[in-house]
């Protein structure tokens, strides 16, 4: 049997590696730790947990990361089973001891016999053989050059500069409206791909003053802020000039407020529709590194926002991944180089949870066509099929930034008796996912 590589022993890596070599395939993960660090990791051990000690929510019937804890524990994921050991008191949160997990995972990796640890730094990307990369957000530079020659410059990015993500249910379109800039836009899909929310001069003043006043977050050590050119923060446009906002990223023009039609609104707010669904829309230009508390306050000040759930917040931070919807298929094979699957942050979602997520999809699926076998798709249904769907295919390839799950990114379920209240609507999404994911698993089990 060929050997399975996997670059990097992070979240994905480990998560890869363990169901892979689960299936009976022999694994070499190559990880550069602790010989090559990176600023954030401390240690050599696999799965670091490298800031917060959360893997958030563990609520599997109103939380979708709590649903993706429930579909990895379904499919014997290490991560979970080692988070669930090492688990802190946290209420409904799940929080990890963070070294004594780690050091399990490594140890329970280590003495597995189908899986052998190198330390080593990989430096290009492979031609021959099966490889899994999940080399994360701090993706070392000699590999992420590589990356890049292969695939195009543009399609690798260094900088999160995420502008918030808004949930559609949740914005007021009794004082918002949908209109492209000029009305361009000859279909249905671009008529409805920008929602406007208008400003009168008080509550423009006011939104400067909030902006000017929120407390923000600072920069790691060793990570550089030389995204300034292409994406400033909109509290750093606002600190150059009162109306700075109002040229650039809030500017008023070409629109007409329905609701106010003899009315022209001192700035707009645009937010982009952010997947195909139509469930999440992104506010444009506004990326901030506004703390997450003070930033859901200010953007609320914004007329139709004022309900607003967010399906991620705003920031700006180091992180290394890929133009995934162009450049991979839906079973996370780089469509150019087929026997290379990318796993974990650099595809494209964010967080621990998320990250070990798809290590466990790519794991199995890398198994799969070592024995050759094709797996059936993940539903879409199910946390893991909404996520990697996302990725690799359900956004917007021009405007992709880094995913959390979220029940924006489910397909939405017909609640029999017209719209329910949200506790009925996640249940159902969460009882639809468990259905599906646990009738995948049984379709996607390959004999060892
Ligand atoms: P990682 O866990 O980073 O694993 C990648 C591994 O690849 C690393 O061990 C690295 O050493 C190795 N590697 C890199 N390049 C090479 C190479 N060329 N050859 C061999 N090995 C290589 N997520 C959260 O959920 N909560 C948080 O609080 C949080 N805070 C963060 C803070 C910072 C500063 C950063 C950078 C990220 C943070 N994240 C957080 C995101 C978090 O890093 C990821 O969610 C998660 O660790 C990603 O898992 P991964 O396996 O993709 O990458």
């Amino acid at each position: 049997m060929e050997t399975l590589n996997i670059v990097g022993g992070g979240m994905a890596g480990s998560e890869a590696a363990w169901q892979a070599a689960e299936a009976g395939i022999p694994v070499t993960i190559h990880e550069m730790r602790p010989h090559v660090g990176t600023f954030a990791h401390r240690t050599g051990s696999l799965a670091e947990m490298v800031c917060s000690n959360s893997f958030r929510s563990d609520d599997d019937e109103q939380n979708a990361v709590g649903l993706l804890h429930w579909e990895m524990r379904a499919a014997n994921g290490l991560i979970m089973a080692m988070a669930d050991r090492h688990r802190l008191p946290a209420g409904g949160a799940l929080a990890v001891d963070r070294d004594p997990f780690a050091a399990a995972v490594t140890e329970r990796l280590k003495s597995h016999r189908n899986i052998t640890v190198q330390t080593t730094e990989i430096e290009s990307l492979p031609n021959s053989g099966h490889w899994i990369v999940a080399t994360g957000p701090l993706t070392s530079g000699a590999l992420a050059d590589a990356i890049r020659a292969q695939t195009g410059a543009d399609a690798l990015a260094f900088f999160d500069a995420i502008a918030p993500i808004v949930h559609f249910d949740s914005i007021d379109m009794d004082r918002a409206w949908m209109q492209s800039r000029y009305d361009k836009g000859a279909t249905e899909a671009e008529r409805t791909a920008y929602i406007n929310c208008p400003l009168d001069r008080d509550t423009y003043e006011a939104f400067i003053d909030a902006l000017l006043a929120a407390d923000t977050t600072e920069f790691h050590e060793g990570e550089t802020a030389d995204y300034f050119d292409g994406c400033l923060p909109i509290e750093v446009m606002a600190e150059r000039g009162r109306e700075t906002l109002r040229h650039g990223p809030m500017k008023p023009v070409g629109l007409t407020d329905p609701h106010a039609p003899d009315v022209k609104p001192h700035a707009v707010v645009q937010l982009r529709r952010d997947n195909a669904l139509g469930t999440l829309y992104n506010i444009v230009g506004f990326q901030t590194k506004m703390k997450y508390g003070a930033q859901a306050d200010v953007l609320r000040m914004i007329p139709g926002l004022q309900n607003a759930r967010f399906a991620r917040l705003g920031g700006i931070h180091r992180n290394t991944f890929l133009n995934s919807p162009t450049l991979l298929d839906e079973n996370l094979r780089l469509r150019s180089q087929p026997s290379i699957r990318f796993a974990g942050q650099i595809t494209g979602v964010e967080g621990y949870v998320e990250s070990a997520a798809m290590g466990l999809l790519a794991g199995r699926l890398a198994a799969a066509d070592l024995r050759g076998h094709a797996l059936p798709s993940v539903p879409r249904t199910t946390a893991t099929g909404a996520l990697v769907h996302h990725i690799t295919g359900g956004a917007d390839a021009k405007t992709f930034q880094p995913m959390n799950v979220n029940f924006g990114l489910f397909p939405p379920v017909d609640l029999k008796g017209g719209r329910r209240n949200r506790p009925a609507r996640y249940k159902a999404y969460t009882d639809r996912a468990k259905a599906d994911w646990t009738t995948w698993l049984e379709a996607a089990t390959v004999p060892a």
